[in-house]
């Protein structure tokens, strides 16, 4: 008996497919490189809370690095280092690789936009002696997640003159913040009768600015006008400036540890900042390429990828056009020979869900970075699906690099679905596949990831610029 179950066992090592040990064997050994990395990742989500911030914070740390801004009249030579901003919202930072340009490049496009909620061009009303600003959500989000909690307010307000004012109230711990407020129990017995997508809606999202009229007299929007007068003493601006402002709510807290052990970081705006980070991190550290690496930060995933800051536009590809030209080369022989590793994030299975997941086809925060060949929803619409032979390749580049990856869908079939800017690479004939790390409580304000899925992405991004 004991005999055949020691050749079962062995042959069940040999043909199915087990990473959790290996998981654990890497957790192990990685132990100090997993916390150093993590310390970094959280002072970068602190500080990074809109597109805007995070590409700020990528081009200082970038000249640091000694990236240069992009000059298309100039030629570049092998392992020159140059950033693209476009617009202030989205980067593209590169290294030139050894090799020219025609063997393709590997481009690492995540996305730095998550979802919030953004001041409407009319923001500011008063109603029973109390300010509001009026929010439109952007992207996915479950309406009644966000009242009752701090949010801060982050964004820009840009003059007639074209003077921009940049505006970040509420992260630290003296500022003032903000909230929207919910219903108590007590008189809540017909909305707990309502569907949680019913309860609160869009035109609920009302936060709260100020209860003190101007003055301390009593009349009309003069709670209003206080909160303006407020506003127009710190940063010069008067009412019709919302106009051409972009100023969003955000969580106000920070990102912490999760759990007694210290294995999870908890936070607003992992997805997808966890994999720009990580794209970051592998272009600073990818010393002397083979081929030209680059590291795309997109806006607008979150709403479609449109607009000229969205993957659906075609900056990226002016940006390789202009460093073929320098070759003499045809853009569209480069593209149709580069690879994209789409860093973005999938859905980890949450036993407290489980019957939305497929457990044999889902990625589980703790076992690393995970491959998605594709996204998409029923019936695989509206996605790019990875071939076969570039699965291959990751799978190869991966267990080469003593990286830990696993393979997940997101959800199950037909549970709902989503998507990535991977399609939108595809569209330009680049082989792409989307990898990245598994998040719990997706798009809610405070999700939940893994710090060995962190650190591995960032080695999986990295083993694919230096293939
Ligand atoms: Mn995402
Ligand atoms: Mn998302």
């Amino acid at each position: 008996m004991s005999d055949k179950n020691s050749k079962s066992k062995k042959l069940k090592e040999n043909l199915f497919y087990n990473i959790k040990d290996v998981a654990l064997e890497s957790k192990k050994k990685n132990e100090e490189k997993i916390e150093k990395f993590s310390i970094n990742y959280k002072d970068f989500l602190n500080k990074a809370k809109t597109e805007r911030e995070a590409v700020k914070i990528a081009i200082e740390k970038a000249k640091q690095y000694g990236f240069e801004e992009f000059d298309p009249n100039k030629k570049y030579s092998a392992f020159d280092k140059v950033y693209y901003n476009n617009r202030d919202k989205a980067v593209i930072l590169a290294v030139i690789g050894e090799e020219s340009l025609e063997s393709g490049t590997l481009i690492s496009a995540a996305h730095i936009d998550s979802p919030r909620l953004d001041l409407k061009a009319h923001p500011l009303y008063e109603s029973n002696s109390i300010a509001y600003f009026k929010t439109h959500y952007y992207g996915g989000i479950k309406k009644y997640q966000w009242p009752v909690m701090p949010l801060s307010l982050h964004g820009v307000v840009v003059k007639k003159d074209g003077e921009v004012v940049d505006i970040n109230i509420g992260e630290d711990d003296n500022d003032e913040k903000f909230c929207i407020s919910d219903l108590l129990p007590h008189l809540a017995n017909e909305q707990m009768q309502k569907p949680l997508g019913k309860a609160i809606k869009g035109e609920d999202l009302n936060v709260l600015v100020g209860n003190i009229p101007y003055d301390y007299e009593s009349g009309e929007d003069l709670v209003k006008l206080n909160v303006m007068k407020i506003l127009n003493d710190k940063y010069a601006i008067k009412e019709d400036d919302f106009i051409s402002a972009e100023l969003s709510f955000v969580p106000a807290y920070k990102a912490s540890d999760i759990g007694f052990d210290r294995s999870m970081i908890g936070s607003y705006g992992h997805d997808d900042r966890v994999c720009a980070y990580c794209a970051l991190e592998a272009i600073f550290n990818c010393k002397k390429p083979k081929k030209t690496v680059i590291t795309v930060l997109a806006d607008k995933e979150e709403v479609g990828s449109d607009g000229n800051t969205g993957l659906n536009s075609n900056y990226m590809m002016y940006f390789i056009s202009d460093l073929a030209k320098s070759e003499g080369l045809d853009v569209n022989h480069v593209l149709s020979r580069s690879m994209c590793l789409s860093a973005d994030v999938n859905a980890a299975f949450d036993p407290g869900f489980a019957s939305e997941f497929d457990p044999n086809n889902s990625s589980y925060m703790g076992l690393g970075t995970v491959i998605t060949k594709y996204t998409g929803h029923g019936g695989k619409y509206s996605t790019s699906d990875a071939s076969a032979e570039l699965m291959a390749k990751f799978r190869n580049i991966m267990d080469s690099n003593d990286v830990v990856w696993q393979t997940g869908e997101l959800g199950k079939t037909d549970s709902g679905g989503g998507g990535t800017v991977a399609k939108y690479i595809a569209n330009l004939n680049i082989d792409v596949v989307d990898l990245g790390v598994p998040v719990m409580s997706m798009h809610s304000p405070f999700e939940i990831i893994s710090k060995f899925d962190l650190y591995m992405t960032y080695k999986a991004i990295k083993s694919f610029f230096m293939s």
